[in-house]
């Protein structure tokens, strides 16, 4: 039994990262970094290094790092009231509902704490719509997904992964889904033919798969044919939400609103977890008491941090700041690609990018680029192979990214396997 906590505020980063070896679980491979402080778009190693995040934790720091509006936000209601679970009221949740439905358009939400919650609250809504309104037959309903999705590690959820990653070993798999290939109207046009389907779930843009950026008006002619059919359309914008794309929902570039839409990471900032679903009454109110639910799902501390959060989002015009130096990134990398053979390519919308580096998906090149740029002060992760995902805060400056991309310059250019 440790003592007091003075060892481990003595100890170097080999020594924590052996600490995580040895007592944790071994379900990811992080760059080796051990963080321990973070501002704006920074971070600081247990060393003192400091480096730029170009990662946001997987887009949930869009506001940056300990945001002192959200930090404010946090520490009031911590000294108030954090948890009353849903058996009662709290002060918070309906101001919080009200806002957020004002704000995005919608009847109503349904709070929940990670992103593959509140996934599977989608699904849920969406078959319990599908009996109770669509008429479908009982336990037939289907949703159509997409091929390369990532919508959460549960078990529901990996039985329609196409990653053998996500879904090996964990079987059996939950029937009711059918998959097609993403950026394909025509296949979704032949899988609505089917009169059991309830719902389409699609993302965006594929982040996890390595921001795969569909042709533009998918979107919109994926959400006709969805009415045509009478189906729902649901948007996750768990990754693309929230200022990431360069507008508040990446649904908005084609003015598309999802029948349900699912939000989570940056509605908190990557302050505590927070997700939601929104819908309106015809949808929402399927689901009654006792029939869905989560002790920490709309606790008072998450939503003072959520809608301290959501006003940084509008307050510092995050929207319009992540089109701008999306743009500037993306012609920096464009210039980059023409002087090296190491980047086949550059896509993004706003701040969520990513270069394909010149090499198999199974080689390590792009996990060994990003243990390089680490070492010279930007931090960023595969997401597949040979992708490298680029999401840096949105309240970057124009100063600061163009220092990113000097870094990033150097880096590939002087790069040698
Ligand atoms: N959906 C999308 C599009 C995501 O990118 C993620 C996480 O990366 C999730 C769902 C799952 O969210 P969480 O990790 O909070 O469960």
């Amino acid at each position: 039994m440790m003592q007091n906590n003075e060892v481990l505020l003595t100890m170097n980063s080999a020594e924590y990262i052996a600490l995580e070896e040895k007592y944790g679980a071994h379900n990811y491979h992080p760059i080796p970094v051990v963080l321990t402080k973070g501002k704006g778009v920074y971070v600081w190693d247990v060393e003192g290094k400091k480096y730029f995040d170009f990662l946001s934790a997987y887009s949930a720091v869009n506001q940056g790092h300990c945001h002192p509006k959200i930090i404010e936000a946090l520490v009031d209601q911590a000294k108030q009231l954090t948890l009353t679970s849903r058996a009662f009221h709290n002060d918070v949740l309906g101001v919080f509902e009200k806002y957020i439905t004002k704000l995005f358009g919608y009847d109503k939400l349904l709070p929940m704490n990670t992103g593959a919650e509140a996934v599977e609250t989608a699904i849920k809504l969406c078959r319990k719509w599908a009996y109770e309104v669509k008429g479908i037959k009982a336990n037939n309903a289907k949703i159509v997904v997409c091929e390369n999705n990532f919508h959460g590690r549960t078990t529901t959820i990996v039985s329609f992964s196409s990653d053998p990653e996500s879904y090996g070993n964990f079987g059996p798999q939950t029937p009711g889904f059918i998959k097609i290939p993403y950026n394909d109207t025509n296949a979704l046009k032949k899988a609505l033919e089917d009169i059991d389907v309830a719902g389409f779930l699609v993302e965006p843009i594929q982040g996890e798969a390595g921001v795969i950026v569909p042709n533009e008006g998918y979107l919109k002619q994926c959400a006709i044919l969805c009415k045509e059919k009478n189906v729902l359309f649901i948007a996750d914008e768990i990754q693309t939400g929230i200022a990431r794309t360069g507008k508040m929902l990446a649904c908005d570039h084609e003015e598309v609103k999802p029948d349900i839409l699912i939000l989570g990471k940056a509605l908190s900032g990557g302050v505590l977890p927070l997700s939601l679903v929104l819908a309106n009454n015809e949808i929402m109110l399927r689901i009654k008491p006792g029939q869905h639910g989560s002790t920490y799902g709309g606790n008072p501390l998450a939503c003072k941090v959520g809608l301290a959060a959501m006003q940084v989002v509008l307050d510092e015009n995050l929207c319009e700041n992540a089109h701008r130096l999306g743009l500037l990134f993306r012609e920096r990398m464009q210039h980059l690609i023409s002087k090296t053979e190491h980047i086949q390519l550059v896509r993004g919308k706003g701040l969520l990018n990513a270069i394909v580096v010149n090499d198999t998906p199974e080689s390590t090149t792009a996990f060994d680029i990003c243990v390089v740029l680490k070492e010279n002060g930007l931090l960023a992760k595969p997401t597949h192979g040979n992708i490298i995902r680029f999401a840096p805060p949105l309240v970057m400056n124009e100063v600061q990214l163009m220092q990113c991309c000097d870094i990033i310059e150097k880096t590939i250019l002087h790069f040698s396997k």
